[in-house]
């Protein structure tokens, strides 16, 4: 995409009210712009990674045999009334329809998918099943300082599967732990991501947070280095040792939790009267996991964990493009060095607008690609770009007729 074209661009000033981090680098950077309290537009920058974020947990949920569906944002009321939570879901932005019936925008969904297996799911033959969507959620959040980490209104990747016992609902509980591992070694976020011990509910002792360790963080966790495991503190009083090794030494420190997976048990097929035969023909209630993953909370993460104080500094697989390519005074050669990166498939932003070097520079630096390839005077007589990556301070001469090969 030619830099000219986009519609944003870099900002100067920050709205006043953004305190957090994430929102003051990404809203400088273009990518995204800030409507209110935990309200944000998505540009087109923003979007992109936003997408890419998603499509990654999309392949992940789709391997291990999750079918992807939408469900509304907006929910009646009688679906939240049959569980208890219109009144115990604190955080649910409720409304009047003009039909006098009263609705919630949907925080989460085990109050639709729940009935809606019920229309499918009859016998054994139908168990288990997986059903996920990506989709933007709301929550009236108390605390929407974070910006991105806490919106309220965002979006969540929300799996949900069913089971015909507790056996079952093991195995598959375990292919997702080592899903989201993938997914977030595969978001960059692996090496600082834990599996995090949490309070469980009725239904099994413990829930399963992912938490990124940073100092961005809201969650106290405590940390077993040997084993690479967590405990929240929420729940420190039950647990005082590592769940693993039992050893007592945990490091406490600040982290986001990018993702959980939670047993669920019959708390919503009971309710819901989500009930299978069995082989000889028995009734009995089917057992429910529930599994959510926050792509723009994700994104917020990223930001936190990789930046230095001139801009972000994406991970390859989630960058809005590649390449950023800047042409000082020298657009011949590099709309020609553009159009053949786009020919062979190399994502690049082409900053092709009539602005000083160290504009171009330093709005490279804010958005953040991984690589910058800088075509000037002295470039083209060496027929050569100046390639540097975004998180290293050195840069190289390439022969053009090299380039491609070199970002491939
Ligand atoms: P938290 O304790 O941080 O409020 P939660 O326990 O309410 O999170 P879930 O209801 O399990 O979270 O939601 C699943 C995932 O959705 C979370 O792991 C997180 O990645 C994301 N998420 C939850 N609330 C928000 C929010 N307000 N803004 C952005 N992402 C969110
Ligand atoms: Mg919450």
């Amino acid at each position: 995409m030619k830099q000219s074209q986009l519609f944003t661009k870099t900002v100067k000033e920050l709205p006043k009210d953004e305190t957090s981090f994430n929102a003051q680098a990404l809203i400088r950077a273009g990518f995204i712009d800030k409507v209110g309290a935990g309200i944000y537009s998505y540009l087109p920058l923003g979007l992109k990674v936003l997408d890419k974020i998603s499509n990654i947990i999309r392949e992940e949920m789709v391997a291990i045999g999750g079918q992807e569906i939408l469900m509304p944002a907006l929910t009646p009321k009688e679906n939240w009334t049959i569980t208890d939570r219109w009144a115990n879901f604190d955080a649910l932005f409720k409304l009047n329809g003009s039909d006098k019936k009263e609705y919630a925008l949907g925080a989460t969904h085990e109050e639709i998918v729940t009935p809606l297996a019920k229309k499918f799911v009859f016998s054994y033959r139908e168990l288990p099943l997986k059903i996920f969507q990506i989709q933007t959620k709301f929550r009236n959040e108390k605390r929407a300082k974070a910006g991105l980490i806490r919106g309220r209104e965002f979006l969540m990747k929300d799996l949900y599967s069913f089971h015909i016992d507790q056996a079952d609902l093991d195995i598959y509980y375990e292919e997702v732990k080592e899903a989201y591992f993938k997914i977030f070694e595969r978001l960059g976020l692996g090496s600082q991501t834990y599996l995090t011990y949490a309070s469980g509910g009725a239904f099994s002792k413990y829930s399963h947070e992912f938490q990124t360790l940073t100092v961005a963080g809201e969650d106290h966790i405590y940390v077993c280095r040997k084993c690479r495991v967590a405990i929240n503190q929420e729940i420190i009083n039950d647990l005082k040792a590592c769940p693993v090794c039992n050893n007592n030494d945990l490091v406490e420190e600040k982290a986001i939790e990018v993702g959980n997976i939670f047993q669920l048990g019959t708390r919503f097929s009971d309710p819901y009267k989500l009930k299978y035969r069995d082989e000889t023909g028995q009734e009995k209630p089917v057992i429910m996991a529930s599994y959510g993953i926050g792509p723009s909370r994700v994104l917020a993460t990223v930001v936190e964990l990789y930046h230095d104080d001139r801009g972000i500094i994406w991970p390859e697989s989630i960058a809005p493009f590649k390449v950023h390519l800047l042409s000082l005074n020298e657009n011949e050669t590099a709309n020609e060095i553009y159009l053949e990166l786009i020919k062979q498939g190399i994502e690049v932003l082409y900053d092709d607008r009539d602005l000083s070097a160290g504009e171009k520079f330093a709005d490279a630096d804010l958005i953040g690609c991984p690589y910058r390839l800088v075509i000037s005077k002295k470039t083209r007589q060496a027929d050569s770009g100046e390639l540097k990556k975004r998180s290293e301070e050195k840069s190289e001469l390439i022969k053009i007729t090299d380039l491609t090969a070199k970002l491939k």
